[in-house]
Protein backbone atom coordinates (compact mmCIF):
# COMPACT_ATOMS: atom_id res chain seq x y z
CA UNK A 1 0.00 0.00 0.00
CA UNK A 2 0.95 3.74 -0.31
CA UNK A 3 0.19 5.29 3.35
CA UNK A 4 0.04 8.85 3.88
CA UNK A 5 1.29 9.18 7.75
CA UNK A 6 0.76 12.39 8.90
CA UNK A 7 3.29 13.24 12.02
CA UNK A 8 5.85 10.70 10.70
CA UNK A 9 8.72 13.01 12.29
CA UNK A 10 7.12 12.45 15.46
CA UNK A 11 7.41 9.42 18.21
CA UNK A 12 4.87 7.11 17.54
CA UNK A 13 4.78 8.41 13.54
CA UNK A 14 8.12 7.43 12.77
CA UNK A 15 8.14 4.04 14.34
CA UNK A 16 4.94 3.39 12.03
CA UNK A 17 7.45 4.65 9.28
CA UNK A 18 10.12 2.69 9.74
CA UNK A 19 7.75 -0.73 10.38
CA UNK A 20 5.72 0.13 6.98
CA UNK A 21 9.23 0.65 5.40
CA UNK A 22 10.33 -2.76 6.70
CA UNK A 23 7.03 -4.12 5.38
CA UNK A 24 7.62 -3.37 2.07
CA UNK A 25 4.64 -0.39 1.92
CA UNK A 26 5.71 3.03 0.00
CA UNK A 27 4.89 6.01 2.68
CA UNK A 28 4.91 9.85 2.08
CA UNK A 29 5.47 11.34 5.68
CA UNK A 30 4.01 14.48 5.61
CA UNK A 31 4.71 16.49 8.81
CA UNK A 32 5.05 20.49 9.85
CA UNK A 33 8.26 19.72 11.99
CA UNK A 34 7.42 21.24 14.78
CA UNK A 35 8.96 21.22 18.21
CA UNK A 36 8.61 17.66 18.65
CA UNK A 37 9.82 16.65 14.84
CA UNK A 38 12.94 15.30 14.58
CA UNK A 39 14.16 14.07 11.29
CA UNK A 40 16.86 11.97 12.68
CA UNK A 41 13.80 9.87 13.66
CA UNK A 42 13.56 8.66 10.10
CA UNK A 43 16.87 8.91 8.84
CA UNK A 44 17.25 5.08 8.66
CA UNK A 45 14.27 4.48 6.19
CA UNK A 46 15.45 8.00 4.34
CA UNK A 47 17.27 6.82 1.28
CA UNK A 48 14.70 3.91 0.72
CA UNK A 49 13.02 4.77 -2.98
CA UNK A 50 9.42 4.05 -1.11
CA UNK A 51 10.00 6.51 1.24
CA UNK A 52 9.05 10.39 0.54
CA UNK A 53 8.51 13.59 3.09
CA UNK A 54 6.60 16.44 2.72
CA UNK A 55 6.75 19.27 4.99
CA UNK A 56 3.46 20.33 5.02
CA UNK A 57 0.78 21.96 8.08
CA UNK A 58 -2.60 20.03 8.39
CA UNK A 59 -4.16 23.14 8.19
CA UNK A 60 -3.16 23.97 4.92
CA UNK A 61 -5.64 22.82 3.04
CA UNK A 62 -3.95 24.06 -0.74
CA UNK A 63 -0.89 21.86 0.75
CA UNK A 64 -3.02 18.90 1.77
CA UNK A 65 -4.52 19.23 -2.02
CA UNK A 66 -1.29 19.07 -3.44
CA UNK A 67 0.34 15.93 -1.18
CA UNK A 68 -2.85 14.17 -2.26
CA UNK A 69 -2.51 14.41 -5.69
CA UNK A 70 1.28 14.14 -6.12
CA UNK A 71 1.36 10.88 -4.21
CA UNK A 72 -2.33 9.38 -4.55
CA UNK A 73 -2.09 7.24 -1.41
CA UNK A 74 -4.47 4.24 -1.10
CA UNK A 75 -4.64 5.15 2.71
CA UNK A 76 -4.25 8.07 5.60
CA UNK A 77 -2.67 7.15 9.00
CA UNK A 78 -2.97 10.61 10.44
CA UNK A 79 -0.87 10.84 13.80
CA UNK A 80 0.39 14.34 13.14
CA UNK A 81 -0.51 16.68 16.43
CA UNK A 82 -0.56 18.86 20.07
CA UNK A 83 0.89 15.82 21.94
CA UNK A 84 1.93 16.97 25.54
CA UNK A 85 -0.96 17.25 28.53
CA UNK A 86 0.77 19.71 29.78
CA UNK A 87 1.61 21.99 27.58
CA UNK A 88 -2.17 21.78 26.95
CA UNK A 89 -2.67 23.38 30.04
CA UNK A 90 -0.39 26.34 29.51
CA UNK A 91 -1.61 26.85 26.36
CA UNK A 92 -4.67 24.76 24.58
CA UNK A 93 -5.45 27.20 21.42
CA UNK A 94 -2.48 25.11 19.70
CA UNK A 95 -4.40 22.07 20.70
CA UNK A 96 -7.67 23.45 19.06
CA UNK A 97 -5.95 24.73 15.88
CA UNK A 98 -3.91 21.73 15.08
CA UNK A 99 -5.82 18.86 16.77
CA UNK A 100 -9.58 19.97 15.85
CA UNK A 101 -9.32 22.42 13.18
CA UNK A 102 -6.38 20.33 11.32
CA UNK A 103 -8.09 17.03 11.36
CA UNK A 104 -11.29 18.60 9.71
CA UNK A 105 -9.20 20.54 6.83
CA UNK A 106 -7.29 17.00 6.86
CA UNK A 107 -10.63 14.50 6.29
CA UNK A 108 -11.71 17.52 4.10
CA UNK A 109 -8.58 17.50 1.76
CA UNK A 110 -8.89 13.08 1.85
CA UNK A 111 -13.29 13.45 1.04
CA UNK A 112 -12.25 15.59 -2.31
CA UNK A 113 -9.54 12.90 -2.80
CA UNK A 114 -11.46 10.15 -2.37
CA UNK A 115 -14.14 11.26 -4.15
CA UNK A 116 -12.40 12.64 -6.93
CA UNK A 117 -11.10 9.38 -7.49
CA UNK A 118 -14.35 7.55 -7.58
CA UNK A 119 -14.44 6.40 -4.14
CA UNK A 120 -11.93 3.15 -4.25
CA UNK A 121 -13.51 0.75 -2.00
CA UNK A 122 -9.84 -0.14 -0.68
CA UNK A 123 -9.04 3.46 0.63
CA UNK A 124 -9.03 3.98 4.33
CA UNK A 125 -9.02 6.93 6.90
CA UNK A 126 -7.31 5.74 10.31
CA UNK A 127 -7.62 8.17 13.01
CA UNK A 128 -5.06 7.14 15.47
CA UNK A 129 -5.99 8.36 19.35
CA UNK A 130 -5.66 8.27 22.61
CA UNK A 131 -7.40 6.28 25.96
CA UNK A 132 -7.51 9.97 27.38
CA UNK A 133 -11.03 10.62 25.60
CA UNK A 134 -12.56 8.29 28.47
CA UNK A 135 -11.66 10.34 31.23
CA UNK A 136 -10.35 8.83 34.23
CA UNK A 137 -11.58 5.21 35.97
CA UNK A 138 -11.74 4.43 39.48
CA UNK A 139 -9.85 1.66 40.88
CA UNK A 140 -11.43 -1.02 39.07
CA UNK A 141 -12.64 -1.67 35.49
CA UNK A 142 -11.02 -0.91 31.77
CA UNK A 143 -11.97 1.10 29.15
CA UNK A 144 -13.46 -0.39 26.19
CA UNK A 145 -14.52 0.80 22.67
CA UNK A 146 -18.14 1.48 24.39
CA UNK A 147 -17.57 3.41 26.91
CA UNK A 148 -18.26 6.74 27.17
CA UNK A 149 -16.11 9.73 26.19
CA UNK A 150 -15.46 12.18 28.85
CA UNK A 151 -11.76 13.84 28.54
CA UNK A 152 -10.82 16.06 31.51
CA UNK A 153 -7.46 17.75 29.91
CA UNK A 154 -7.59 20.24 26.78
CA UNK A 155 -5.28 17.56 25.28
CA UNK A 156 -8.02 14.51 25.55
CA UNK A 157 -10.61 17.08 24.27
CA UNK A 158 -9.28 18.02 21.76
CA UNK A 159 -8.44 14.51 20.65
CA UNK A 160 -12.11 13.51 21.23
CA UNK A 161 -13.35 16.35 19.01
CA UNK A 162 -10.91 14.71 16.27
CA UNK A 163 -12.41 11.67 17.31
CA UNK A 164 -15.96 12.37 16.74
CA UNK A 165 -15.33 14.63 13.35
CA UNK A 166 -13.84 11.38 12.26
CA UNK A 167 -16.63 9.39 13.10
CA UNK A 168 -19.14 11.98 11.48
CA UNK A 169 -17.27 11.99 8.33
CA UNK A 170 -17.92 8.27 7.98
CA UNK A 171 -21.73 8.38 8.91
CA UNK A 172 -22.40 11.57 7.01
CA UNK A 173 -20.43 11.55 4.11
CA UNK A 174 -19.36 7.60 3.96
CA UNK A 175 -15.90 8.45 3.96
CA UNK A 176 -14.08 5.03 5.28
CA UNK A 177 -12.69 5.67 8.19
CA UNK A 178 -10.90 3.30 10.95
CA UNK A 179 -10.19 4.86 14.61
CA UNK A 180 -8.01 3.49 17.23
CA UNK A 181 -7.72 4.41 21.13
CA UNK A 182 -3.91 3.68 22.85
CA UNK A 183 -1.82 3.48 26.29
CA UNK A 184 0.62 5.51 26.63
CA UNK A 185 3.86 4.70 24.65
CA UNK A 186 7.01 4.04 25.51
CA UNK A 187 10.66 3.59 23.53
CA UNK A 188 13.11 5.06 21.77
CA UNK A 189 12.90 8.36 19.84
CA UNK A 190 10.52 9.76 22.70
CA UNK A 191 10.83 13.20 23.06
CA UNK A 192 12.64 14.21 26.14
CA UNK A 193 10.03 16.31 28.04
CA UNK A 194 7.90 12.75 28.52
CA UNK A 195 8.01 11.02 31.49
CA UNK A 196 9.78 7.64 30.98
CA UNK A 197 12.91 9.90 29.14
CA UNK A 198 12.66 12.43 32.00
CA UNK A 199 13.07 10.39 34.58
CA UNK A 200 16.21 8.68 32.58
CA UNK A 201 17.55 11.59 31.48
CA UNK A 202 17.45 13.57 35.23
CA UNK A 203 18.86 10.34 36.77
CA UNK A 204 21.50 10.35 34.66
CA UNK A 205 22.03 14.44 34.79
CA UNK A 206 22.15 13.68 39.03
CA UNK A 207 19.20 15.85 38.87
CA UNK A 208 15.96 15.37 41.25
CA UNK A 209 13.28 12.86 39.21
CA UNK A 210 10.04 14.59 39.99
CA UNK A 211 6.74 12.90 40.29
CA UNK A 212 3.64 14.58 40.20
CA UNK A 213 1.95 14.47 43.67
CA UNK A 214 2.08 11.07 45.60
CA UNK A 215 3.06 9.70 41.99
CA UNK A 216 -0.38 7.41 42.62
CA UNK A 217 -1.79 7.21 39.32
CA UNK A 218 -1.71 4.75 37.61
CA UNK A 219 -1.46 4.01 33.44
CA UNK A 220 -1.42 1.57 31.14
CA UNK A 221 1.85 1.39 28.85
CA UNK A 222 2.94 0.15 25.39
CA UNK A 223 6.29 -0.48 23.51
CA UNK A 224 5.97 2.08 21.18
CA UNK A 225 7.01 -0.91 18.54
CA UNK A 226 4.06 -2.84 19.39
CA UNK A 227 1.63 0.39 18.68
CA UNK A 228 3.07 0.29 15.23
CA UNK A 229 2.34 -2.87 14.97
CA UNK A 230 -1.25 -2.90 16.12
CA UNK A 231 -2.04 0.45 13.96
CA UNK A 232 -0.58 -1.30 10.15
CA UNK A 233 -3.00 -4.07 11.52
CA UNK A 234 -5.69 -1.17 11.67
CA UNK A 235 -5.18 0.21 8.84
CA UNK A 236 -4.97 -3.05 6.32
CA UNK A 237 -7.49 -4.99 8.18
CA UNK A 238 -9.94 -2.87 10.51
CA UNK A 239 -13.41 -2.88 9.39
CA UNK A 240 -14.84 0.60 8.33
CA UNK A 241 -16.82 2.51 11.02
CA UNK A 242 -15.21 0.85 13.79
CA UNK A 243 -12.95 1.77 16.37
CA UNK A 244 -10.36 -0.36 18.28
CA UNK A 245 -8.22 -0.02 21.43
CA UNK A 246 -4.90 -0.86 22.06
CA UNK A 247 -2.93 -1.53 25.31
CA UNK A 248 0.10 -2.97 26.63
CA UNK A 249 -1.62 -4.99 29.28
CA UNK A 250 1.13 -3.05 31.50
CA UNK A 251 -0.41 -1.29 34.26
CA UNK A 252 1.74 0.81 36.57
CA UNK A 253 1.55 3.18 39.25
CA UNK A 254 3.59 6.43 38.33
CA UNK A 255 5.99 6.05 41.39
CA UNK A 256 6.80 2.20 40.88
CA UNK A 257 7.56 2.72 36.94
CA UNK A 258 9.83 5.43 38.17
CA UNK A 259 11.35 2.92 40.75
CA UNK A 260 11.82 0.06 38.27
CA UNK A 261 13.40 2.77 35.87
CA UNK A 262 16.15 3.49 38.56
CA UNK A 263 16.56 0.13 39.64
CA UNK A 264 17.39 -0.90 36.27
CA UNK A 265 19.70 2.54 35.57
CA UNK A 266 21.65 0.73 38.46
CA UNK A 267 22.47 -1.84 36.72
CA UNK A 268 22.73 -0.81 33.15
CA UNK A 269 24.65 2.34 34.29
CA UNK A 270 26.05 2.23 38.22
CA UNK A 271 26.45 5.84 39.62
CA UNK A 272 27.62 6.54 43.60
CA UNK A 273 23.93 6.59 45.11
CA UNK A 274 21.11 4.35 44.01
CA UNK A 275 18.93 6.72 41.31
CA UNK A 276 15.75 6.54 43.52
CA UNK A 277 16.92 8.98 46.14
CA UNK A 278 16.53 11.31 43.60
CA UNK A 279 13.02 11.33 43.31
CA UNK A 280 11.01 13.89 44.21
CA UNK A 281 7.50 15.02 45.03
CA UNK A 282 5.59 17.96 43.26
CA UNK A 283 2.64 19.53 42.93
CA UNK A 284 0.07 17.43 41.34
CA UNK A 285 -1.25 18.51 37.73
CA UNK A 286 -4.48 19.81 37.79
CA UNK A 287 -7.18 17.57 36.20
CA UNK A 288 -4.85 14.48 36.45
CA UNK A 289 -7.09 11.23 35.75
CA UNK A 290 -6.20 8.95 38.52
CA UNK A 291 -6.16 5.67 35.94
CA UNK A 292 -6.37 4.51 32.93
CA UNK A 293 -6.55 0.76 31.36
CA UNK A 294 -7.14 -0.47 28.38
CA UNK A 295 -9.54 -3.72 27.32
CA UNK A 296 -7.70 -4.54 24.44
CA UNK A 297 -9.87 -7.84 23.41
CA UNK A 298 -11.19 -6.84 20.48
CA UNK A 299 -8.02 -6.23 18.28
CA UNK A 300 -7.24 -9.18 19.65
CA UNK A 301 -10.24 -11.36 18.90
CA UNK A 302 -10.91 -9.73 15.20
CA UNK A 303 -7.47 -8.81 14.30
CA UNK A 304 -5.08 -10.75 15.74
CA UNK A 305 -3.10 -8.38 17.51
CA UNK A 306 -1.18 -8.68 21.09
CA UNK A 307 1.88 -7.05 22.56
CA UNK A 308 4.80 -8.95 22.41
CA UNK A 309 7.45 -6.78 24.94
CA UNK A 310 6.67 -6.31 28.76
CA UNK A 311 6.86 -3.43 30.20
CA UNK A 312 10.25 -5.13 32.10
CA UNK A 313 12.22 -5.99 28.40
CA UNK A 314 10.32 -2.51 27.09
CA UNK A 315 11.74 0.21 29.90
CA UNK A 316 15.80 -2.25 29.57
CA UNK A 317 15.61 -1.82 25.50
CA UNK A 318 14.26 2.20 26.18
CA UNK A 319 16.67 3.24 28.80
CA UNK A 320 19.88 0.98 26.95
CA UNK A 321 18.97 3.36 24.24
CA UNK A 322 19.05 6.58 25.79
CA UNK A 323 22.33 5.56 27.07
CA UNK A 324 23.45 4.84 23.64
CA UNK A 325 21.87 8.02 21.66
CA UNK A 326 23.15 10.92 23.68
CA UNK A 327 23.72 13.01 20.48
CA UNK A 328 20.23 12.52 19.62
CA UNK A 329 18.17 13.33 23.10
CA UNK A 330 20.95 16.63 23.63
CA UNK A 331 20.08 18.18 20.36
CA UNK A 332 16.49 18.46 21.18
CA UNK A 333 16.95 19.17 25.07
CA UNK A 334 18.68 22.35 23.92
CA UNK A 335 15.86 23.18 21.37
CA UNK A 336 14.66 26.79 21.92
CA UNK A 337 11.60 26.30 23.52
CA UNK A 338 11.46 23.25 25.19
CA UNK A 339 11.45 23.13 28.98
CA UNK A 340 12.44 20.35 31.54
CA UNK A 341 8.38 19.79 31.40
CA UNK A 342 7.15 16.86 33.29
CA UNK A 343 4.75 15.15 30.99
CA UNK A 344 2.64 12.29 31.72
CA UNK A 345 0.45 11.62 29.31
P1 LIG B 1 4.64 13.73 18.85
O1 LIG B 1 4.35 15.02 19.53
O2 LIG B 1 5.91 13.01 19.17
O3 LIG B 1 4.60 13.92 17.27
C1 LIG B 1 3.63 14.71 16.63
C2 LIG B 1 4.11 15.02 15.23
O4 LIG B 1 3.07 15.76 14.56
C3 LIG B 1 5.37 15.89 15.18
O5 LIG B 1 6.30 15.34 14.28
C4 LIG B 1 4.87 17.24 14.72
O6 LIG B 1 5.80 17.97 13.93
C5 LIG B 1 3.66 16.85 13.88
N1 LIG B 1 2.68 17.94 13.81
C6 LIG B 1 2.20 18.67 14.85
N2 LIG B 1 1.36 19.61 14.39
C7 LIG B 1 1.29 19.47 13.04
C8 LIG B 1 0.57 20.12 12.02
N3 LIG B 1 -0.23 21.16 12.29
N4 LIG B 1 0.73 19.70 10.74
C9 LIG B 1 1.56 18.66 10.46
N5 LIG B 1 2.28 18.01 11.40
C10 LIG B 1 2.15 18.41 12.67
O7 LIG B 1 3.38 12.81 19.15
P2 LIG B 1 3.28 11.24 19.41
O8 LIG B 1 3.50 10.97 20.84
O9 LIG B 1 4.10 10.54 18.41
O10 LIG B 1 1.73 11.00 19.11
C11 LIG B 1 1.29 10.77 17.78
C12 LIG B 1 -0.21 10.58 17.78
O11 LIG B 1 -0.56 9.48 18.61
C13 LIG B 1 -0.97 11.78 18.32
O12 LIG B 1 -2.13 11.96 17.52
C14 LIG B 1 -1.34 11.38 19.73
O13 LIG B 1 -2.53 12.01 20.14
C15 LIG B 1 -1.51 9.89 19.57
N6 LIG B 1 -1.25 9.09 20.78
C16 LIG B 1 -0.09 9.27 21.49
C17 LIG B 1 0.15 8.47 22.61
C18 LIG B 1 1.45 8.57 23.37
O14 LIG B 1 1.62 7.91 24.41
N7 LIG B 1 2.43 9.37 22.93
C19 LIG B 1 -0.79 7.52 23.01
C20 LIG B 1 -1.96 7.37 22.25
C21 LIG B 1 -2.18 8.16 21.15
Amino acid sequence: MKLLVTGGAGFIGSAVVRLAIADGHEVVNLDALTYAACLDNVASVADNPGYAFEQADIRDAAALKRVFDAHQPDAVMHLAAESHVDRSIDGPGSFIDTNVTGTYTLLEAARAYWDGRGRPAGFRFHHISTDEVFGTLGDTGMFTEETPYAPNSPYSASKAASDHLVRAWHETYGLPVVLSNCSNNYGPFHFPEKLIPVVILNALAGKDIPIYGAGLNVRDWLFVEDHARALLTVVTKGEIGRSYNIGGNAEARNIDLVQMICTLLDDLRPAAKPYADQIRHVTDRPGHDLRYAIDATRIRDELGWQPTVTLAEGLAFTIQWYLDNEAWWTALQNREGVGKRLGVA
